[in-house]
């Protein structure tokens, strides 16, 4: 039986707690004996800093690199507030993501009906939304140089940012984009703007041209301000967006809002192929941050964290079936009006983060 390599870091605050409901998950599958997972569990963030002072030390990188797939939980909190900058909680994340190679960040927007009434928009609209927006994240005007703010002989200032994109980084991303379609409803929509920005025509392009190997697929360019207008218009038209590193940014924001919580969020990044395993690097995580506000108190919604590990089944390790069961369970216990604070009605009853797992393990 193939087993399943999966590297846990938790992390601080609600990190751990949400974490351990997957770790629930993960006994469910191994008792019922189909699947074999082989976890390590280590420090990131907060953790690891008081451990070792470091955020994320060589060792825990190497388990990382060596990992089928990496479940992250959130770092940070008050605690490092005072903490030097190179060593805070997240660069402990950041340093995952560059190591790890992680260009290309998937962020579903999925409206569970019985959260339908949460979203921005009425029912309607966003009942049955499913939509996966592919964000360049390694590139564009995050990191092109040169990036300042200069003084002027007249005094004045003028501050530069510089948008990059080359065909090589457009190209990955797209592949990263129609390979994902091809396993949903077959559509993309690419979004830039062409109009006013040279990566906008580029992006145009080189998109345009991959797409010759995915005749299957079906592409739709799109300006990026139609885009946010369209999600919020009629959402329920994409499938796949895929747009670069500001964009994709924006766009996903917009989208989180259309499905109510950010404690239904799931994520995972993607990064190259391993040259010699030929497997894909691969980091999911929960959209949400660590909650200080309320951590340690059982509270958490762990449903962004089971999602990603439902992404992690479908994208690092092929288990199809067993995602699609996690994600049905989740639809399920949401169904039957499980709720955490986050997600419930005002006064109507709630239950904390042990008995949201509970329940997505009965519902299996
Ligand atoms: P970060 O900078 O780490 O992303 P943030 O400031 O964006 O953090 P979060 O830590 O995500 O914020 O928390 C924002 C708010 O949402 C807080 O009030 C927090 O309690 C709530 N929240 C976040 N995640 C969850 C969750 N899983 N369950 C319940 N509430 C949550
Ligand atoms: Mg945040």
């Amino acid at each position: 039986m193939t087993s399943y390599n999966l590297l846990i870091l938790p992390g601080d605050g609600i990190g751990p707690e949400v974490a351990g409901e997957v770790e629930k998950l993960v006994a469910w599958f191994s008792n019922r004996g189909t699947v074999r997972f082989e976890v390590e569990k280590d420090l990131v963030g907060g953790a690891a800093y008081d451990a070792s002072g470091l955020p994320i030390t060589d060792e825990t990188m190497q388990r990382a690199l060596s990992a089928d797939a990496v479940l992250f939980g959130a770092v940070g909190g008050p605690k490092w507030d005072g903490v030097a900058y190179d060593v805070r909680p997240e660069a402990g994340l950041l340093r995952l993501r560059k190591d790890l190679g992680l260009f290309a960040n998937l962020r579903p927007a999925i409206c569970y009906p019985a959260l339908a009434e949460a979203s921005a928009l009425k029912r309607e609209y966003v009942d049955g939304l499913n939509l996966v927006i592919v964000r360049e994240l390694t590139g564009g005007v995050y990191f092109g140089e040169p990036k300042e703010v200069v003084t002027l002989e007249n005094g004045e200032k003028r501050a530069v940012d510089t948008q990059i994109y080359t065909t090589h980084e457009i190209e990955r991303i797209a592949r990263v984009a129609f390979e994902l379609a091809r396993r949903r409803q077959g559509r993309v929509a690419s979004a830039e703007k062409r109009n006013v920005m040279k990566t906008g025509v580029l992006w145009h392009q080189v998109v345009s041209e991959v797409h010759k190997d995915y005749p299957d697929v079906a592409l739709e360019h799109i300006l990026a301000d139609n885009c946010g207008m369209q999600l919020v218009r009629n959402p329920k038209q994409f499938d796949v967006i895929v747009t670069d590193n500001l964009f994709g940014d924006l766009l996903s924001d917009v989208a989180a809002m259309l499905t109510g919580s950010l404690g239904m969020l799931p994520s995972a990044s993607l990064g190259a192929e391993d040259l010699v395993t030929g497997k894909r690097r691969a980091l999911y995580e929960p959209v949400h941050g660590s909650a200080p506000d309320i951590a340690g108190q059982g509270l958490a919604n762990p449903l962004a964290m089971i999602g990603s590990f439902a992404m992690a089944l479908r994208y690092s390790f092929g288990l199809v079936q067993e995602a699609d069961l996690v994600e049905k369970a989740v639809a399920n216990v949401l169904a039957a009006g499980v709720r955490t604070k986050d997600i419930a009605a005002p006064g109507a009853p709630t239950v904390g983060t042990a008995e949201v797992g509970d329940a997505v393990i009965r519902e299996l």
